[in-house]
C-alpha cells in the first residue's frame, strides 16, 4: 500500500500530545521512531471501550501513519439498520492500538480503557467506480472498509454529516453482508478485552484505581 500524505513520524500528533501529560498517563507518547515493519501490509483497526466522563467506544483506523479516531457513544453494531453516531477526535499514534489500562482521574480521558477488538482492515472506498485511498475518502466524507477482527468482521462504512449545530459528525454503519446480524449485539454479549480477556473492572482493579481513574484503597490517596 502506498503511504503518501502525512509522514509517518507522528507529525499529525501535535494535538494528541498537547492534551496529555506523559509523566502522569501510561498512554503511548507516539514519539518518532524507526520505520515501521510493514509485515503483511494491511492497516490496523482498533476499538477501545473507554469509561471517561462519558462512556464510549473509540473506533480507530490506521491511515497514513496515524490512527484516525472517532468516539462512538453506543459502540459498533452488527445490525445494518443501526446508524451509530461517531464523533471525530484527534489522531492517535499507532502504538495506541495496543493500549489498555486506566488513565488517572484529572488527566485527559481519565478512566479505564479496554481493548475491545482489533485486527486489520481492507479499504473498499470508491467513488463513481474509481478506488479512493482512505485519505481521499475521508476528505470526501465517505469511507468503506472490510474489518478483519475477532468480534467485528465484514463491511462497514463511515459517512460524514453536519449536525444542527454545524458540527461535523459521522455515522458508523454495518453494511449488508454475510457478517451482518441484527440478532447479535457484540457490545453487550462480548464485553471482555480481546487482548487480555479482562473486563473493565478487572483492568481498573489491576491498576489500583476505580473505573473513573481515582486511586483505590485506604484513606484518600493522592
Ligand atoms: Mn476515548
Amino acid at each position: 500500500m502506498e503511504r503518501g500524505g502525512r509522514p509517518a513520524d507522528g507529525a499529525g500528533l501535535a494535538e494528541y500530545r498537547r492534551k496529555r501529560d506523559f509523566d502522569r498517563t501510561r498512554e503511548p507518547e507516539g514519539a518518532p521512531r524507526r520505520k515501521r515493519r510493514r509485515g503483511r501490509g494491511e492497516p490496523v483497526f482498533v476499538v477501545q471501550h473507554h469509561i471517561a466522563r462519558r462512556e464510549h467506544y473509540d473506533f480507530r483506523l490506521e491511515v497514513d501513519g496515524v490512527l484516525k479516531s472517532w468516539a462512538v457513544p453506543k459502540g459498533p453494531s452488527t445490525d445494518p439498520s443501526e446508524r451509530r453516531l461517531a464523533v471525530p477526535t484527534e489522531d492517535h499514534p499507532l502504538d495506541y492500538a495496543e493500549f489498555e489500562g486506566t488513565i488517572p482521574a484529572g488527566e485527559y480521558g481519565g478512566g479505564t480503557v479496554l481493548l475491545w477488538d482489533t485486527g486489520t482492515y481492507t479499504n473498499t472506498t470508491a467513488k463513481k467506480g474509481r478506488e479512493l485511498t482512505m485519505a481521499e475518502g475521508l476528505a470526501h466524507g465517505h469511507v468503506s472498509f472490510l474489518l478483519h477482527g475477532e468480534k467485528l468482521s465484514g463491511g462497514y462504512a463511515l459517512n460524514r454529516f453536519r449536525g444542527g449545530d454545524g458540527e461535523e459528525a459521522w455515522l458508523l454503519v454495518k453494511e449488508k453482508d454475510a457478517a451482518a446480524d441484527p440478532r447479535t449485539d457484540p457490545v453487550a454479549s462480548r464485553p471482555e478485552s480481546v487482548r487480555t480477556g479482562r473486563v473493565l473492572t478487572e483492568i481498573a482493579d489491576d491498576d489500583g484505581r476505580t473505573l473513573h481513574g481515582r486511586p483505590r484503597g485506604s484513606g484518600g490517596g493522592r
